[in-house]
């Protein structure tokens, strides 16, 4: 009797504010279209500025090296104080994963694995584009992410040793495997940003490229809904364009291996289409004459995050 009277009261109490707060605020239950994720606050300019304090602040971040420690280190320390449970995790002595997790809601079992690698190639100095653009988008859609009560779990990643063979994510691709957890799909950034739009000349080298694992035909649909319904960007094989069947080579291809839905984003066709791939100058400087100008360059990184995060809000949506 008592229990039963103090319950009344309780849900008389309860009740008033739940009423007033349910039209002023649902997405307390989750988002249930793509209008309910917050447009990204962060800036192309942001975003640009990000990959030159980047990769000119930590340059030959050759795996295994001090350097690609200590970028390990930053990476980690800026997406734990975004409110993310950081781990950095290392397989083999060498090999390293920054993991950083936020838990889902009412399906949080269920993984999106944002990653790319952020050390460098033997040669490279800077490595701006292959992949400080990687690393950095990573970190803006986690910021963009961060607030956000999303269905799923969300994992962002990190991973040295991709040069020598996409080799940490190798590691945790396996390992999650091995314990069956349940990854909706990866996504994958690596060397993006000179993308949708470029000054200058465009040929058939340019386009924000997006492309997914062999047997996952339904993204196309998908990143089509996202990138020309919702997003309005302009079809086309030197504008937004959905791939297909993934010929590019990154840490993805890991996850593919270990059997994981993928997609995969790049701006440029090639990797052999940026001038300064593997290069010593693999710079800012170069990404914004390739771009055909900073303004360029900052609306391609910009226009990249947003097909990106809306495709993952997309995803988060589904059944
Ligand atoms: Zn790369």
């Amino acid at each position: 009797m008592r229990t039963r009277t103090l319950a009344l009261a309780l849900s008389a109490v309860v009740a008033l504010p739940l009423a007033g707060a349910a039209t002023a605020a649902p997405a307390a239950k989750g988002p249930k279209t793509l209008r309910d994720y917050p447009v990204p606050a962060v800036s192309g300019t942001q975003m640009v500025d990000g990959v030159q304090a980047f990769s000119a602040g930590h340059p030959l971040r050759i795996t295994g090296t001090p350097v690609q420690r200590q970028a390990t280190d930053a990476i980690a320390a800026e997406v734990k104080a975004l409110g993310y449970s950081v781990e950095v995790v290392t397989y083999k002595g060498v090999l390293q994963a920054v993991t950083a997790t936020k838990k889902g809601t009412d399906k949080a079992a269920e993984v999106l694995v944002f990653g790319g690698h952020f050390d460098n190639m033997v040669g490279t100095i800077e490595g701006a584009y292959d992949n400080g653009t990687g690393t950095r988008i990573l970190m803006d859609l986690a910021r963009s992410y961060a607030k956000v009560k999303t269905h799923r779990t969300l994992v962002f990643s990190w991973y040295n040793g991709e040069e020598e063979g996409a080799l940490a994510s190798d590691e945790m691709a396996k390992d999650y495997k091995a314990r069956g957890v349940k990854v909706k799909a990866y996504l994958g950034f690596d060397m993006v940003g000179i993308a949708w739009p470029v000054g200058g000349t465009v040929s058939d080298k340019n386009c924000l490229c997006m492309w997914r694992g062999a047997r996952d035909e339904a993204f196309d649909a998908l990143l089509a809904d996202v990138n020309y319904r919702y997003l309005k960007f302009p079809a086309g094989k030197q504008l937004v364009s959905v791939e297909g069947s993934n010929v590019r080579n990154s840490d993805e291809a890991s996850w593919a291996d270990a059997g994981f839905p993928t997609l995969r984003w790049a701006g440029m066709r090639k990797a052999r289409d940026y001038p300064q791939y593997h290069l010593p100058q693999d710079t800012v400087a170069t990404m914004t004459t390739v771009a055909g100008g900073r303004e360029f360059l900052e609306k391609g990184m910009r226009n990249t995050l947003l097909s990106a995060y809306y495709t993952a809000a997309a995803l988060d949506l589904q059944k």
